[in-house]
């Protein structure tokens, strides 16, 4: 990499990182972008790791960031999808109910979806349900027509594309190392390591945090007090398990359960993939350091979680499939967070954008995150 003065630096090249790149650099040609990733290549880390579903926005506080931005990152993702021919299925989704506590707990999904604007959701009773799914065992279901599932490698590499085409450059194996404030606020100094182990550095007007799992260090070397602006992450991790080929076409929508207590997870639930399988998960760990191994033995835990809705599967036949780390601004048992998508002058760093705490439905909004960053650019 040869520039060291550009407009925007943007750290990241995950899902956000690029959607971000991608509408910067078309809304406001003429910037010079470049994105630094430590990565070989984008998406890399919880961009792709996780269920791939395009989220209706049902389960959000009403007037938080992530129903609001769900609900038109959703939209626009579909648009997307059909223009640049991304693969997706929009599959629709059923959250099952069979116990008095779970139907009680379907009605006030109801209330909040309709609150946050998701009016296309269909109450379904057990007749109907098993006509649409006879393979699922509930009393009742929510229908959710609008949630569905997307392929998120051909949308980063599309987004990808975008950028590049408009003019951004992505500059994989930069691992950035440090910030410095420029005088009076004009920009930073950000140093980073080269693929061969050497370090440079560049300067910007502007520096979009994007960095996902790292975000807050990012913020923290940035100069901010990351535990008193309530910026610390903490890692939590989701795996999930595959059911074999033979049990892909038992179910055609995704399947969840109702969430029964908080928002740390959605409940362990049943995905069907583009490819046609079947995969459970993910549950809810949380852990000290980036760790992506599978405990064989959690398939217990799943099995008895999905049995009561998906009468079909033996507790054999699961097998360890993959796993990803959420980047959560609460721990466990805290309440919700929601994401932190912030211009930092009022802290004296005028240069920053920091989007910290985009764990789901981060994918989903992807585009509408990248729309309300562009509009935070102030210089
Ligand atoms: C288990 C699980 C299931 C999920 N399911 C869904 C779902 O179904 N639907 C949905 O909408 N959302 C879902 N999500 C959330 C979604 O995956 C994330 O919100 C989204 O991928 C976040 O993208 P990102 O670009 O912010 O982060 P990332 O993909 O983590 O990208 C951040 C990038 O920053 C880079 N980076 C970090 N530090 C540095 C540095 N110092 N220098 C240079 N580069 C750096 C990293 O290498 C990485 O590539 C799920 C998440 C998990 C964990």
């Amino acid at each position: 990499m040869t520039t060291d003065k550009v407009d925007i630096v943007i750290i990241g090249a995950g899902v956000v990182g690029l959607a971000v790149a991608a509408e910067l650099s078309a809304q406001q040609p003429g910037r010079s972008i470049v994105v630094l990733e430590k990565n070989e290549a984008f998406g890399r880390e919880t961009s792709s790791r996780n269920s791939e579903v395009i989220h209706a926005g049902i389960y959000y506080p009403s007037g938080s960031l992530k129903a609001r931005l769900c609900v038109e990152g959703k939209e626009l993702l579909y648009h997307f999808c059909e223009k640049w021919d991304i693969p997706h299925r929009r599959c629709g989704k059923l959250i099952v109910a069979n116990t008095r506590e779970e139907k009680v707990s379907l009605d006030a999904l109801l209330e909040k979806a309709a609150a946050n604007g998701v009016t296309d959701l269909e109450e379904l009773e057990r007749a109907e349900l098993k006509r649409l799914e006879p393979h699922i065992r509930a009393e009742c279901a929510l229908y959710s027509p609008s949630t569905g599932i997307i392929n998120s490698h051909s949308l980063m590499a599309r987004l990808e594309q975008n950028a590049l085409q408009n003019g951004a450059l992505p500059a994989y194996c930069h691992l950035v190392t440090s910030v410095e404030s420029l005088n009076a606020g004009s920009g930073c100094r950000v140093r980073f390591m080269n693929p061969d182990g050497t370090t440079d550095a560049i300067e910007c007007n502007c520096l979009i945090n994007c960095a996902g799992l790292s975000a807050d260090r990012i913020a923290a070397l940035c100069g901010i007090d990351t535990t008193a602006a309530g910026y610390t992450l903490r890692l939590c991790k989701g795996e999930y398990f595959s059911l074999p080929q033979n049990r892909a076409g038992l179910v055609n929508r995704l399947v969840y359960p109702p969430p029964l207590h908080e928002l740390t997870g959605l409940g362990i639930h049943a995905t069907t993939t583009l490819d046609g399988r079947l995969r459970l998960g993910p549950n809810t760990i949380y852990i000290e350091e980036e760790d992506y191994s599978i405990d064989s033995s959690h398939a217990t835990d799943f099995y008895r979680a999905v049995k009561p809705f998906l009468p079909f599967v033996e507790e054999g036949e699961l097998e360890p499939e993959m796993a990803g780390i959420r980047p959560k601004l609460s721990g466990p048992g805290e309440p919700f967070r929601d994401f932190i998508i912030r211009e930092e002058s009022d802290r004296g760093l005028p240069f920053l954008i920091n989007l910290i705490g985009i764990e789901s439905p981060g994918l989903t909004s992807c585009l509408s995150i990248a729309r309300l960053v562009t509009n935070l650019i102030n210089y």
